[in-house]
């Protein structure tokens, strides 16, 4: 039997009154301090089931957060699929045609076709590409512990390490199926300076995500220099945290056959003792560990063809 729930389960804000920002894009906010430094971003409802960034960025709109230097812009993503939330069938929120964090490599984005998705990505796509540092908020399917993905580089990672929470930080290069909006352009590079990170606060419709994901904005407006530590406290007095942990991921379990399983019900970041330890069937096809201690990252419920069932790694640091 499942817990009872404490608390109420998340439900979306009403954004009307958000809808007319001052950067020519609906849904989008832009605090220019008026002094040189970087172009920081923080996105929500990248996916329209994702409420707690919603949440992170109504709280932190109400601290009328005014950047230290360079510029702050808050976007609410896809914004249509959110609007679609239905509390008796949240999943079909996710998106309207396609999985909006698929869609980001200049061919797919400058090609003819077009969606719901492909278009707001195409409106919001000069914010992505302005900014120097990106925070994008997300949230789970299954609950336990938040990640923060980081990408392969280093100042990545770094990053993440000096946010502080989440405290698991995962290094991975995406999916098979498209390329994520924390992978786009420079983001995704292997050197460079513009830093992007995914976090993923928490399971869906817990309203501690929507905690845990004003927890890490406020961490991360204070960590990029963006908000005086002051004025990032006041989106959120954060706690003091364990130092976090890397998990680099060394495998994508990308689905083959027409069909998937899991043996078992596996949660995230389950650790599978012995190496070829089957974890599940593709087709006819056994999926085995590759090594010893090998961590389970966020096994799906989504077991289509082409999608990813599963990425395996270990931890580094
Ligand atoms: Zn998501």
């Amino acid at each position: 039997m499942e817990k009872q729930a404490a608390r109420a389960d998340l439900m979306p804000i009403d954004l009307s009154g958000l809808r007319r920002g001052n950067t020519g894009i609906d849904y989008a906010h832009r605090f220019d301090s008026g002094r040189p430094g970087p172009e920081v971003l923080v996105a929500a409802v990248v996916h329209g089931n994702e409420l707690c960034g919603v949440h992170a960025l109504v709280r932190a709109l109400a601290t009328e957060p005014r950047p230290e230097r360079g510029a702050l812009t808050f976007c609410f993503c896809n914004v249509a699929a959110y609007l679609g939330f239905d509390p008796a069938a949240p999943a079909r929120a996710r998106f309207v045609d396609e999985d909006f964090n698929r869609l980001w490599d200049a061919e797919t984005l400058d090609s003819p076709r077009r969606s719901s998705e492909l278009d707001r990505a195409r409106r919001i796509r000069p914010l992505i590409e302005q900014a120097d540092q990106l925070l994008d908020l997300h949230s789970m399917q299954t609950g336990g512990e938040p990640l923060m993905l980081a990408g392969t580089a280093e100042r990545g990672r770094e990053l993440a390490i000096r946010v502080g929470f989440p405290r698991i930080v995962v290094a991975d290069p995406g999916h098979a199926a498209g390329r994520r909006m924390r992978d786009f352009g420079g983001f995704g590079a292997a050197h460079g300076t513009r830093t992007a990170l995914l976090a993923e606060c928490g399971q869906h419709r817990d309203p501690a995500a929507a905690d845990n994901a004003t927890e890490v904005l406020a961490r991360f407006l204070a960590a990029t220099g963006t908000l005086r530590p002051e004025a990032a406290r006041r989106i959120c007095d954060w706690p003091e945290r364990p130092a976090p942990r890397v998990i680099e991921v060394t495998d994508r379990v990308t689905i083959r056959g027409q069909s998937f399983r899991f043996v078992g019900n596996p949660e995230n970041l389950d650790m599978i003792e012995k190496a070829g330890t089957v974890i599940g069937h593709d087709g006819g096809r056994p999926v085995e560990t590759p090594y010893d201690n090998c961590v389970l990252i966020m096994p799906s419920r989504r077991l289509a063809t082409g999608q990813t069932a599963v990425r395996l790694g270990r931890y580094v640091a």
